[in-house]
């Protein structure tokens, strides 16, 4: 069958909830994915923050190949080796203290939400505790984690969600404070918004969210899917401000490909929230998913992925400055480490499109952001060559206006 074939019976078997870009992937290799038809693409999505060490990395597919031959799946009735691996590298990369391993980044809000709750229950005797979170915040699409999400437009046909939940401005300290009051059990946020736009917290907003959670024991739960696992040049974004959660979420390139996630949280927390019989999953925290986290782990520290991202993405900052002085449409550029975005004074799917038509994978973030979110191991010369074809597609969509 052809591409076209293809798309076809996709988009006759399967439930329209994405407008997807008409491409058929075959395979990847390091920056690169190729089609079927064997057409060549620079990658700068990295399947949505998540293939930080690049397609095809051979240690990475031997783990994996080696706990398939061995066994895939267990239970959480029992104990297995690459779970307890994978748990002790996160608590070694984050300072955190317990971690419980979930499949995807949406279950790993849902069990933050539950733990906070559980946390406030179990102080005060009762239940109806309310919790911040920001506008145009992105934390998933289950009930919960869409509960906190700040975007009326993916709420509103799914109302009532969870109740209880007050929206504050991202970095405006006092419009959060202005939404405490006694019922208050946490405040959940990104430290850098993703699909909100590429905004990161201020360090003013930080140490004042930290204090004012210290006050009134209040949980600062911070979502890391996105930003966190190297991609704004520390493990985790927050390790930056000198401000720890207590809870945070963790999902994307912690599997690189396999589907997992895990929320995290401090022993004060973990001492005083869910316990035997609050929370499960079947998949969670298998053999296969931990040998993929693992692995990550260790192939992070082995390629100094984070020097890369430190100076890759000092140099893409740079390049991106430089585009934003020579195209009056670019009004912003915002963002840290290999989470960068041009914020345009017009819809980018236009820019997405032609950047597409020559070969470089790009992604929005709303509809007048495109966001750069490359795999981890990106070299300068590969940031280069994406920017000569962005170079052009701004070029072009200038002249054809
Ligand atoms: C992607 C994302 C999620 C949801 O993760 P899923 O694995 O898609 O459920 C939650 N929070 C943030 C910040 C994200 O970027």
């Amino acid at each position: 069958m052809n591409m076209k074939e293809y798309i076809d019976e996709a988009e006759a078997a399967l439930l329209h909830t994405y407008n997807r870009y008409q491409i058929v992937w075959d395979r990847g290799d390091g920056m690169y994915l190729y089609d079927i038809e064997g057409k060549k693409y620079l990658d700068f999505v990295a399947g949505i923050a998540v293939f930080a060490l690049g397609y095809n990395n051979k240690a990475y597919n031997d783990a994996l190949k080696a706990q398939i031959d061995k066994v895939i799946h267990t239970s959480n009735y029992y104990y297995n080796i690459p779970a307890i691996e994978a748990a002790k590298k996160l608590k070694r990369i984050s300072g955190m203290d317990r971690v419980f391993f979930t499949n995807s980044g949406a279950e790993a809000v849902e069990g933050a939400l539950k733990a906070a709750r559980k946390y406030a229950f179990l102080r005060e005797g009762h239940t109806d505790h309310e919790m911040i979170a920001m506008n145009h915040s992105f934390h998933g699409r289950t009930m919960g984690a869409l509960s906190v999400t700040g975007n009326p437009h993916y709420r509103e046909a799914f109302e009532p969600l969870i109740g209880n939940v007050k929206f504050a401005d991202f970095n405006d300290f006092e419009s959060v404070q202005a939404q405490v009051t006694d019922k208050t059990c946490a405040i959940i946020f990104e430290t850098v918004q993703g699909e909100g736009g590429i905004y990161p917290a201020t360090e003013t907003f930080m140490k004042q969210v930290r204090a004012l959670c210290d006050e009134r024991d209040i949980l600062l739960i911070l979502d890391e899917i996105q930003c966190g696992m190297g991609r704004t040049g520390t493990m985790f974004a927050w390790q930056k401000y000198d401000v720890k959660p207590d809870i945070m979420t963790s999902a994307k390139a912690i599997g690189c490909g396999v589907p997992v996630g895990a929320f995290l949280m401090s022993e004060k927390v973990a001492q005083q929230s869910l316990t035997s019989g609050d929370h499960g999953t079947t998949y969670g925290g298998n053999p296969l998913a931990c040998t993929a986290i693992s692995k990550v782990i260790d192939l992070f520290e082995e390629q100094q992925i984070l020097t890369n991202v430190n100076e890759t993405g000092t140099y893409l900052y740079k390049k991106l400055d430089e585009l934003t002085a020579k195209y009056d449409c670019i009004k912003a550029h915002r963002g840290a480490g290999l989470m960068q975005g041009l914020e345009c004074d017009m819809p980018v799917n236009g820019i997405i499109n032609r950047a597409i038509e020559k070969g470089l994978l790009l992604i929005n973030a709303g509809t007048n952001i495109i966001r750069f979110i490359p795999p981890l191991i990106v070299s300068k010369a590969e940031v280069d060559s994406m920017m000569e074809i962005v170079d052009a597609c701004f070029a072009d969509e200038q002249r054809e206006k």
